[in-house]
């Protein structure tokens, strides 16, 4: 007979094992809560398993903004280009599209520009706190990132965008010649300018990442059952999740974190939250490929090449597509003959190519809250291009908000009903 501590309905369940559901277990945990995942597939195999792996912590500008909107229609005309929106899935995605263009609009922009520099404030203590916790630091790598640009008049462009970052406190250098040389030797010489932001991070790799902290998260002693959640019912006896072979499971409280397919999940709850996802690519190529010092980011062009352990990233970009239509790899070998012609002597034979799944929501913000159906289910998703960087924050917040305490950071701009 189980006892009332180990009874399923004393355990809060997570939906889906990504780096934010994973982050959000360790920190349960910590208080002491018992934890039990739930995943339909492999262990951070998602959105989690092949993303850029930086802690981009300086990367506090919404994508919904006035200079998004500007650029989009120079972006759009290129089919393998930056942004791309399937024909075909333009009926679906308008609604998004508009509240995007909404929270583009001036004063919606700043209040989003404030909401996230809070978080990625809290997200940088926060990661750090988990990362020596968990045992993580052999993960980290702390060269920072370099943006570069082709010209002075790109670069003035994007001054605005910097000085926004300098009122939250941003650290940042933009350099030229020799110090910009040292940061990158090998660039093609059309890069004239770069920024160098010296606290953003990256990883080993992602997936090591995601994994060991799985393996911290099993040893603090969550359970993981395997199976795909097609429905969850809250009420004031407790949670019922619905799994697809027919089992249901009981708890006392849920977490959704699942990525980009969430949303069915809030909807069976009985919140309408407008999560869609944008499709990214990359191709890793073998370690050694180019002599890599940290990660770079071609701004003008919507991808970045990340050193990692098990090689060179190359990868980005941003397709409107839905989660059903297959993956178009043209996209990757786009960015991959753009890496080649920007860093010449770049090796790019023998590359992995993979598409992931960004869970976004319109205004680039993240949901992270309790359900306005039921104070026993709680929101963990739709953290967009920036999820891992706020994967142990919003960890964090949940466990506060479980607990009953005030947050450290205001939670209303990440509210689930905002929309
Ligand atoms: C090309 C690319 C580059 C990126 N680069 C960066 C970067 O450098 N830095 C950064 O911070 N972020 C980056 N991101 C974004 C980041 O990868 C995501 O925001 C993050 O991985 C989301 O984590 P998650 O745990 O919410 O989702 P996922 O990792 O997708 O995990 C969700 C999990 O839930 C499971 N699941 C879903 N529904 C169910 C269900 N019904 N039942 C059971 N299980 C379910 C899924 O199987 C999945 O394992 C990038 C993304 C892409 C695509």
């Amino acid at each position: 007979m189980p006892t009332a501590a180990s009874s399923p309905k004393n355990e809060i369940t997570i939906v889906g094992a990504g780096i934010v559901g994973l982050a959000t277990a360790f920190h349960l945990l910590a208080e002491g809560h018992r934890v039990r995942l739930v995943e339909r597939g492999g262990v951070a195999e998602g959105a989690s398993f092949g993303n850029a792996g930086a802690f981009a912590f300086s990367d506090i500008l919404p994508l919904a903004s006035p200079g998004m909107l500007r650029k989009a229609p120079k972006w759009l005309i290129d089919p393998l280009g930056p942004l791309t929106i399937p024909p075909r899935y333009l009926p679906q995605i308008t609604p998004w599209l508009v509240r995007f263009w909404r929270a583009s609009l001036p004063d919606r922009y700043r209040a989003s520009l404030t909401a996230q520099g809070g978080l990625m404030r809290f997200a940088a203590t926060a990661t750090q706190a988990m990362v020596a916790q968990a045992d993580l630091a052999g993960h980290i790598r702390a060269d920072g990132n370099l943006q570069l640009y082709e010209s002075e008049a790109e670069l003035a462009a994007a001054q605005p965008g910097w000085e926004a970052r300098a009122r939250e406190g941003i650290e940042f250098e933009h350099v030229r010649g020799e110090r910009l040389a040292e940061l990158q030797p090998g660039l093609s010489p059309r890069f004239v300018a770069g920024t160098f932001t010296p606290h953003w991070q990256t990883v080993s790799d992602p997936y090591h990442y995601a994994l060991a902290l799985f393996r911290a998260v099993m040893a603090r002693g969550a359970g993981l059952v395997h199976g795909e959640v097609t429905g969850v019912e809250a009420d004031s006896r407790g949670v019922r999740l619905r799994l697809a072979d027919g089992q249901v499971l009981n708890a006392g409280r849920v977490v959704i974190a699942g990525g980009a397919w969430s949303r069915p999940l809030a909807r069976s709850l009985g919140d309408f939250i407008p999560l869609e996802t944008e499709r990214g690519y990359n191709t890793t190529l073998p370690p050694g490929a180019f002599d890599l010092r940290r990660q770079l980011t071609f701004g003008g062009h919507g991808f970045v090449v990340t050193p990692l352990s098990t090689g060179i990233r190359v990868g980005g970009a941003v397709e409107l597509g839905g989660l059903k239509a297959p993956p178009n790899f043209r996209r990757a070998d786009a960015m991959l003959t753009k890496a080649a012609r920007f860093l010449p002597g770049l090796r790019t034979e023998g590359g992995r190519q993979w598409m992931g799944f960004r869970p976004s929501l319109p205004d680039s913000l993240p949901v992270i809250g309790r359900s306005t159906a039921s104070p026993a289910a709680f929101y963990a998703f739709g953290h967009g291009h920036l999820g891992l960087t706020q994967s142990a924050a919003t960890g964090k917040l949940i466990a506060d908000l479980v607990a009953g305490r005030r947050p450290p950071i205001p939670l209303e701009p990440f509210r689930p009903d905002r929309f």
